[in-house]
């Protein structure tokens, strides 16, 4: 099941909120990758899911 996710970069602590099958990088501000894509799930890079909206 595809969600969106909120996520909190390591690097700086900002969060963001994306879609758990993003078919492109997710960069924070920092410059950070968030999110690789990876044709379905998409694979935390260094951040964290805070939160899923199901
Ligand atoms: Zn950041």
């Amino acid at each position: 099941m595809s969600e969106f996710i909120k996520i909190k970069c390591k690097e700086c602590g900002k969060e963001k909120i994306s879609f758990s099958h993003a078919t492109r990088e997710v960069k924070c501000e920092c410059g950070n990758v968030l999110l690789y894509p990876m044709g379905g799930k998409a694979k935390l890079g260094k951040a964290e899911v805070v939160e899923s909206y199901g």
